[in-house]
């Protein structure tokens, strides 16, 4: 499928699990790649310390992440760009470019993105009040030290909160999960776990962290308020999607649907809606944007 026209069949922006799905597909049907990642392979699976969704006997996101790392290491089709990252993705009706922060330009018939999503602070939401310029860690870096026999604040509903009660079945910790009602749908998974205090909240206002303890007033959907205390804070209030800038659609939250993309551009993994975001689906998404691809250029070649 190579052509002199382009500098690959398919480029893949990002190395989490949609993209490395991705690329390894596109090997099997006979298409070169270029997958372009700022960090290692599959960063994000070295923060899961326990799994319990994904096929194939793997327990912990290393483990997978490993297995995965190995496999892309010896796809002769792929060519892996690590310590770059794409800065800009144009796409007509000829070929889709890649800007590289290097301001190197790559070309291909299609283009697979796949770049995930980055942590919210809480001056990204109208639900929580901070002092200026405050930033708190997320839950997933709290280590079972840091929550043996302490009682933690978590901010959001966010997923990640399971993730961490996976990890840590043993420790004596209390965490007080304070929530707006748009995550009420994500916390089925956490509400029957005994070490789990929920509190749903209109609005928080963060007042003090002074490294020994946290206080917030807290303000529910009856106006009422009250005071809550905790010896730490940590964030799950989710992510906000990462792109490079130039011809991707985004919806009104930020997302990229894969629907509303030109014809060239191809999203898959996290990046498509805040909702679905796995592990399994962001393999399953990459592996059909190669495809897609593949068939595309089938089609087109037929056309011709
Ligand atoms: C703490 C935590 C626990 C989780 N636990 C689970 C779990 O138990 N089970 C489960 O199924 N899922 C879990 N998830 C979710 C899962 O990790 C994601 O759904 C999955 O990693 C999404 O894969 P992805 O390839 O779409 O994106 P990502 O894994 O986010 O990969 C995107 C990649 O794109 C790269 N990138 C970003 N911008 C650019 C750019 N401009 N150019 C090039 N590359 C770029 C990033 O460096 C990143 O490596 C968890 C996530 C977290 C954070």
């Amino acid at each position: 499928m190579a052509d002199t026209l382009y500098d690959t069949d398919l480029i893949v922006i990002g190395g989490g699990p949609a993209g490395c799905a991705a690329v390894r597909m596109a090997a099997s049907v006979g298409m070169r790649s270029i997958l372009v990642e700022p960090d290692r392979l599959c960063r994000n699976l070295y923060r899961i310390p326990a799994l319990n969704n994904v096929l194939g006997g793997y327990t912990s996101g290393p483990e997978l992440a490993d297995s995965i790392v190995a496999e892309l290491e010896s796809t002769e089709l792929c060519c892996l760009e690590l310590g770059r990252h794409v800065t800009e993705l144009r796409a007509d009706e000829a070929r889709v470019t890649a800007t590289l922060d290097t301001s190197a330009r790559l070309t291909a018939p299609y283009a697979v993105v796949a770049t995930g999503v980055g942590p919210l602070q809480p001056r990204d939401t109208a639900w929580i009040t901070t002092p200026d310029g405050l930033t708190l860690p997320p839950l997933w870096q709290a280590e079972a030290d840091d929550a043996e026999s302490r009682t933690l604040l978590v901010l959001g509903g966010d997923r990640p909160i399971g993730t961490f009660l996976r990890a840590h079945p043993t420790t004596d910790t209390s965490l007080l999960v304070v929530y707006p009602a748009a995550d009420e749908y994500k916390i089925g998974e956490i509400r029957d776990d005994p070490r789990v205090t929920l509190l749903p909240v209109e609005h928080l206002m963060l007042s003090l962290a002074d490294g020994t303890s946290v206080s917030v007033e807290a303000v529910n959907k009856e106006g009422v308020r009250r005071t809550i205390t905790a010896d730490a804070a940590y964030l799950s209030i989710g992510n906000a999607p990462t792109a490079p800038s130039g011809d991707l659609i985004r919806g009104s939250d930020g997302y990229c649907p894969p629907a509303d993309q030109h014809f060239r551009v191809i999203v898959a993994g996290d990046l498509r809606s805040a909702r679905f975001q796995r592990i399994m689906t962001a393999l399953g998404s990459g592996s059909e944007a190669a495809l897609r691809a593949y068939y595309a250029a089938g089609e087109l070649l037929a056309k011709g």
